[in-house]
């Protein structure tokens, strides 16, 4: 039986306001979404929804806004645990001095898992149905992601150097490929390779994940050109920009998704454009590190695809998307001086549609439209900080929308309803974070 036409639907979530996304700068009254196996099958009008299909469920949001759910695409999320724990440090004290010996002394299998349920927590309740991440044991946060069923892109980090997660470089190949084996396929966790970043790998190990990701059809995420310290070491150690490196070593292309990007020149976008490469732009992150800001309004301009992420809570400290938003909105005007750079409409493409295309998932989600997955953030626009409402997408920006998150749908299934978890127990993440900040703190 086809899925356009079942005599009973799984789910219709009828809303005040929905923001498809696609079509472009659209505000729909009054209309319901219909889910059928995990898909939207219908954008009817509320009235149309009720004549046209018989349901098992009908959910009514009379003062809410329905919007594709968030996308994050780059974060730490086992670095939850270290929320707070070394603030008001320049990256490479922070990295050098503070978190690599922290993660060398503590990172395990079940660090992993604890901080990733953590994030993944905060994420969810703050309206975000995906997210990309790199981090050790990349196997405990793929686990992690299918109980939670959480959507996500997991980069297996890779590293000249032994760490956490590896002793070297082929000790990281060989364990991100085998975690790619046993998830291929699977429709809500997509492996990817993980590079840390231009000066923590070599040419060897660059050069080979080129020639992998393009056989294997793999996305590849990097920091990179995060901090005008990497540019400058870059042009004394091989004479050249961090991403001309990368590009004279075959690495840029659709699948390589370059986060941070603060320090760029004329060149460099045109080498954006040139190879199609996506651009993760994490505005907090950068302004906390004082790393350096990101010209989004200019890259939008080029016609780059630029996607928003939160990196890890350690530099942020937040996974709030809403609020990164807020952050992204606020900045790209005054980097551009120009108030009419990154629209509401716009950052919230950012964080949906852009970020689904960085990840290579547009086929599937990013959007409210017909036959892609149910992945959709219900956000109650009743709140005191959203009145009077003269404008949804206007609100869902530049006020708190993160708190007043209300419901939070994967592939149709519910993973927040009216406030609650639905597959994550709070109670055991606070309990368990409560756990790690004792050891940590105390030895
Ligand atoms: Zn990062």
């Amino acid at each position: 039986m086809p899925i356009s036409t079942p005599d009973t639907i799984d789910l219709i979530i009828k809303a005040r306001w929905i923001i498809p996304v696609v079509p472009e700068n659209r505000l729909l009254e009054h209309c319901a979404l219909a889910i059928h196996q995990g898909k939207i099958i219908a954008i009817v009008p509320n009235d149309e929804a009720e004549r046209r299909f018989t349901t098992h469920e009908t959910i009514t949001l009379d003062n809410h806004v329905l919007i594709p759910g968030l996308i994050n695409t780059h974060g730490h999320a086992a670095m939850s645990l270290l929320r707070g724990y070394a603030d008001d440090h320049p990256l490479h004290t922070w990295l050098n001095d503070h978190i690599w010996p922290t993660e060398n002394r503590w990172v395990s299998e079940e660090f992993v898992r604890d901080g990733t349920m953590l994030a993944m927590a905060e994420m969810i309740k703050t309206g975000t149905t995906c997210f990309a991440d790199m981090y050790f044991h990349p196997e405990q946060a793929a686990q992690a992601c299918l109980d939670a069923k959480m959507r996500s892109q997991i980069s297996f980090p890779i590293f000249d150097f032994a760490t956490a997660g590896g002793i070297d470089s082929d000790d990281y190949f060989s364990k991100g490929l085998v975690l790619h084996d046993n998830l291929r396929g699977n429709p809500l966790v997509h492996i990817a390779f993980g590079p840390h970043a231009p000066y923590t790998v070599s040419d060897e190990p660059l050069r080979k994940i080129a020639v992998l990701a393009q056989e294997m059809d793999m996305p590849v995420q990097i920091h990179l050109h995060e901090t005008a310290f990497e540019i400058e070491e870059s042009l004394k150690q091989y004479g050249k920009r961090p991403i001309q490196r990368l590009m004279d070593l075959g690495l840029l292309s659709p699948l390589t998704q370059c986060v941070h990007m603060t320090q760029i020149s004329d060149n460099d976008i045109a080498t954006l454009q040139q190879t199609g490469a996506h651009v993760i732009h994490c505005p907090e992150s950068n302004l906390k590190l004082a790393s350096g800001f990101c010209p989004v309004n200019k890259l939008l301009q080029a016609g780059i695809n630029v996607a928003i992420g939160t990196d890890g809570a350690a530099s942020n400290n937040d996974l709030d998307l809403f609020s990164e938003l807020k952050t992204a909105a606020l900045l790209a005007k005054a980097v551009a001086n120009d108030a009419t750079a990154l629209s509401a409409h716009a950052a919230l493409r950012m964080a949906t549609l852009n970020g689904a295309k960085a990840l290579g998932l547009d086929e599937k989600t990013g959007s409210l439209e017909t036959g892609k997955a149910a992945d959709i953030t219900a956000i109650d626009l009743s709140n005191l900080s959203m009145q009077p409402l003269y404008n949804p997408a206007s609100q869902l920006i530049y006020t708190h929308s993160g708190q007043c998150v209300s419901h939070v749908w994967v592939a149709g299934k519910a993973l927040l309803s009216a406030g609650q978890l639905q597959t994550l127990d709070e109670r055991e993440i606070l309990g368990k974070a409560n756990w790690w900040r004792k050891q940590i703190a105390t030895h």
